[in-house]
């Protein structure tokens, strides 16, 4: 094994591992498949929550408090709340599923690709 092989399989390796490190980071949408980091919303809508205010106050204020608690994790792109770990295997099979992939999963000539700049 020549040191540039050497070097070549620890770059891979190193590269393996952020990825990693990236995916644990991230949630995967069990929906739709989607992989990233969910933002928190609020349910119900921004109008609903005037409207009651201006139209019936007290039921104003329940709808305001549900809405401040019931924050959850959404998916941007189906509004599905259910997350799983997107490093998991379970994650790996939902975005197979769904044809998706994410940069841990791409092939070395993909990632080669990817580097030559076609994204
Ligand atoms: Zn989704």
């Amino acid at each position: 094994m020549s040191i540039g092989n050497a070097i070549a399989g620890a770059r891979a390796g190193m590269q393996k591992s952020r990825d990693a490190r990236e995916l644990a980071e991230h949630q995967t949408c069990t929906r739709c498949g989607w992989t990233g980091n969910p933002e928190k919303k609020a349910p119900g809508t921004m109008g609903k929550e005037i409207a009651l205010w201006i139209l019936v106050f007290p039921v104003g204020i329940l709808y305001s408090i549900w809405r401040m608690v019931f924050k959850r994790e959404q998916c941007p792109e189906c509004n599905g709340t259910q997350f799983v770990p997107a490093g998991s295997v379970y994650a790996a099979t939902i975005r197979k599923t769904f044809g998706r992939t994410w940069p841990g999963e791409l092939s070395a000539e993909q990632r080669r690709a990817r580097k030559g700049g076609a994204l």
